[in-house]
């Protein structure tokens, strides 16, 4: 054997240890041995043995490696790591990691994946949705709710409160329907696809609230009062935490609550006068129960010896003295109900704390973890829905609207838009469903949360673009025929609240991530906190795992830039197991990144938000493509599908990808040397292709499996506007055919309009009956119906007076 040979095999075998990510100590075994079979072979006498002695022997020798190694770490590691508020910490410990650390860790264990069970509905959830959802769509007529009321009609809210649509959470001894995530998803999915105002009035009670709130913290008289009341909806709840000065940075509320004694109900009780002055806080002009946030301070020491007590949470009664509430902000023209609240020295007793008073001071923790609850229900189910109903309506739309003598849709340039909103549909659809199984089977995951909210989204915010633009000027005019324009108008809402997406993206997806996830640098954070023996202890556990995970994802990422991952395994071996490898791959590059930028950058990466926004987005498409796997493994595997998965999987491992590069091309000399070393050959992942897209076109354009099951649990009866123009377009599809035996009996060729005139002479030519003659009006109605848009006599666009006009007060 030569040395050369020995040292490839050292290389080999060294390496596969850390490719596995095998111990010290077994790779301290295979160094022995490798060393051994060296001198066996007479390749070196000692050097090399007093090499790996001099590497090695300190980190095997315990007493070494703590006392000298990791004590000399930590003392560094103390100085230079930034300081962390109360708030940011308590944010960090909210809630859990689930599959978010699975595929940031370098190694997706893809089986897995595929144990954790798919959610079901029971039979009551799913009769609820087929029945009370259904028939409050039927009830409201968002035109009537959104232009001339400016809110929904009595009888919908009393229909509301009747059937608990806000008591989805509440358990059932409260009267509530206690439905699980992944139902609340879907009933939440039905109403968004009907209507904006709905969707938000339902979603918000069941989402971050004192419902929430009241469950997991409220005393026993709290619960026994307030939950069955939310339940019938005799109480509505809102929730106020943001201030003109404080919106994002919600943790510097300026309103305060000092502790003092005062009057309540004729006698004098410890309580607390409260400050405060709320905005954009949804339901409060209408609800009766207001759960208000505000910094609590004791200066006289009534309570304890702590003046600054922190963040609280209260519930306060409407009627309350003090207290201004009633006034409406207008977002977007989707009008429901949200608006400012005041108020001037509100005294309360002590027993209006959430939790009475030992919860003084843990308003923000309470806050994190139920975001991270109702932030993976309710925007991402809304988004998603809007998406599947956009989806449909948009392939019958460009079906029945036909220019240049052909369906729109069979236009290239539209194909593009239309593959994008189907595969969005698709993508959208798969997330709510996984993540909302993580929160059925007990985890409470919040970095989840955030990436479900920003991207989900933003993806209904591409999708709406996209289907306004196929629609043209259809979807510009308002009006009752207008099924798109309100959900276009408030799609930034869903972007702006429960965290604004610019910095959930830059801030809060990768910042957690990359604390919650990673296996050893929370630990280390934690260890080197606690002083003395138990904290070098821990620390110096922490630190070498860490060493031995970053030089595994070392040679992963070598070993798979240079082709490996297609030697890695994969759960299937059809045309998803290159998805699972280069997610496997990607994942690996994610882990080594990740260790990178904060070893070179440590506390300074919080603020390079682009550096951390890109970590972000590779954590989030590892978390979006194993739920498009997932989604379709649970589906069966219908082969109708696949040019939707191919297309959700190609464009997230392709924007997972780019988000690799351009991290990487900002990263200076260490970013240069590791994109020659991640992706020697190049980019490995293309575009989805345009066959693809033609491919998507076709099943949002006529009915077919794959349509039915995107379009799943949506509100589709001809009564809505959605599924009126699905009827049309079975009516279109049907005279299709037709249309061309009159045209072949008639030996010319005739328009796509005018359907009925067409059917009268099919009639004449005996080449059509009764029935077909029918269909032809029937379709030309539902068509004119489709494309036409509404007008309105000018008067009736004016808007009543209002108080303010710019610079003027009108009052
Ligand atoms: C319709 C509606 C309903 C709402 N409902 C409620 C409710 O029921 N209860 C309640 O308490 N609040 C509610 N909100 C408030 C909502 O949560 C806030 O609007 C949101 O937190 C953003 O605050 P802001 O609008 O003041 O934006 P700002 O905080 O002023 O942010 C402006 C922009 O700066 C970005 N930004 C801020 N800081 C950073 C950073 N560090 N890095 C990168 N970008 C950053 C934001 O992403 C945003 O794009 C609602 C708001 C609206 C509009």
């Amino acid at each position: 054997m030569s040395v050369v040979i020995w040292c490839i095999a050292t290389l080999i075998v060294l390496g596969a240890i850390l490719y596995r990510g095998a111990s010290l100590r077994a790779f301290t075994l295979g160094t022995i041995v490798m060393l051994a079979i060296g001198s066996l072979f007479g390749l070196f006498a000692y050097v090399p043995w007093i090499i790996a002695a001099v590497i090695l022997v300190p980190f095997n020798l315990g007493f070494i490696r703590k006392n000298i190694l990791a004590k000399r770490i930590l003392s560094v590691y103390r100085k230079i790591m930034p300081e962390m508020s109360q708030t940011e910490r308590e944010a960090l410990e909210a809630g859990t990691v689930w599959w978010d650390g699975e595929v940031f860790r370098g190694k997706p264990n893809w089986k897995k994946l595929h144990a954790i069970p798919a959610s079901k509905l029971t039979a009551e959830e799913q009769a609820f949705i087929d029945g009370p959802c259904d028939e409050v769509c039927t009830m409201l007529d968002d035109w009537y709710a959104t232009h001339e009321l400016a809110d929904m009609p009595e009888h919908v809210w009393q229909y509301l409160k009747d059937n608990k649509f806000f008591a989805m959470i509440i358990k059932k001894e409260y009267g509530g329907l206690e439905f699980s995530a992944y139902a609340q998803s879907r009933v939440l999915q039905k109403l968004s696809g009907h209507s904006t105002i709905l969707a938000s009035t339902v979603g918000v009670p069941n989402s971050l609230g004192p419902g929430e709130l009241l469950q997991l913290y409220g005393t026993k008289e709290q619960q026994d009062h307030y939950l069955p009341r939310l339940a019938t909806g005799e109480d509505i709840p809102c929730f106020a935490l943001t201030s003109p000065e404080a919106g994002s940075d919600a943790g510097a509320i300026p309103d305060t609550g000092i502790v003092c004694k005062g009057q309540w109900e004729g006698e004098e009780v410890l309580g607390i006068r409260l400050n405060f002055n709320k905005r954009y806080i949804t339901l409060a002009p209408i609800a009766t129960v207001v759960g208000l946030a505000f910094k609590m301070y004791d200066p006289e020491g009534l309570i304890g010896d702590q003046e600054d007590i922190g963040i609280t949470c209260a519930l306060l009664p409407r009627d309350i003295a003090g207290m201004e509430i009633g006034r409406r902000h207008l977002p977007l023209n989707v009008p429901f109900h949200n608006g400012p609240i005041r108020g001037t020295d509100v005294f309360i007793p002590m027993s209006f704390i959430i939790g009475g008073q030992a919860m003084a001071g843990k308003g923000w923790r309470m806050l994190m973890e139920c975001l991270s609850v109702g932030r993976v229900i309710t925007l991402p189910s809304n988004s998603a829905g809007g998406a599947k109903s956009i989806a449909l309506v948009t392939g019958a739309y460009s079906r029945i609207r036909r220019q240049f003598k052909l369906p729109i849709g069979k236009m290239e340039g539209v194909e593009e838009a239309m593959a994008r909103i189907g595969g969005n549909a698709y993508l959208m659809d798969a997330v709510t469903k996984f993540s909302t199984t993580g929160l059925d089977i007990g985890e409470k995951p919040s970095v989840i949360s955030a990436i479900s909210k920003y991207h989900m989204t933003e993806k209904l915010r591409q999708v709406m673009n996209d289907a306004m633009d196929i629609h043209g000027g259809k979807g510009i005019c308002l009006g009752p025929n207008n099924y798109l324009g309100r959900g276009y108008q408030g799609t930034p809402v869903a972007i702006t609240v429960e965290g604004a997406n610019i910095l959930t993206r830059s801030l809060m997806i990768y910042g957690q991530g990359a604390i919650r996830c990673h296996p050893f640098v929370l630990e280390e954070m934690n260890a080197a906190a606690i002083k003395g023996k138990e904290g070098l202890a821990r620390f110096d556990k922490a630190l070498f795992g860490h060493i031995g995970f970053v030089f595994s994802n070392f040679v992963r990422s070598l070993w798979f830039g240079v082709g490996g991952a297609r030697f890695t395994s994969a759960p299937a071996n059809d045309s998803t197991a290159q998805y699972y490898r280069m997610m496997t791959r990607f994942s690996s590059n994610l882990a080594l990144m990740s260790d990178v930028a904060m070893g070179v950058l440590g506390g300074e990466l919080k603020r390079r938000e682009r550096l951390s926004a890109r970590l972000g987005d590779m954590l989030s498409y590892l978390f979006i493509g194993s739920a498009i796997l997932k989604r379709f493994e649970d589906d069966g595997r219908p082969a109708e599908d696949l040019p939707l998965m191919h297309w959700a999987m190609q464009d997230s491992l392709r924007k997972l990808q780019e988000s690799q590069l351009e991290f990487l091309e900002n990263f200076g000399a260490i970013g240069s040397a590791l994109k020659v070393m991640m992706y020697p050959f190049g980019r490995i992942v293309k575009a989805p292709s345009d066959k693809l897209g033609h491919q998507i076109s076709r099943i949002l354009m006529e009915p077919n499996a794959a349509r039915t099951r995107l379009g799943e649990g949506q509100f589709l009866s001809e009564k809505g506007p959605f599924g009126y123009v699905e009827a049309v377009l079975r009516d279109i599809i049907a005279v299709e055919p037709l249309h061309d035996k009159v045209q072949k009996a008639a030996g010319e060729r005739l328009s796509f309009t005018r359907l009925h005139e067409i059917g009268l002479r099919g009639k004449e030519l005996g080449v059509l009956n009764d029935e077909e003659v029918a269909l032809f009006k029937r379709a030309e109605e539902g068509r004119l119906r489709v494309i036409n848009v509404d007008d309105f006599a000018p008067e009736d666009l004016l808007a009543g007076p209002t108080a303010h006009q710019w610079g003027r007060d009108n009052s």
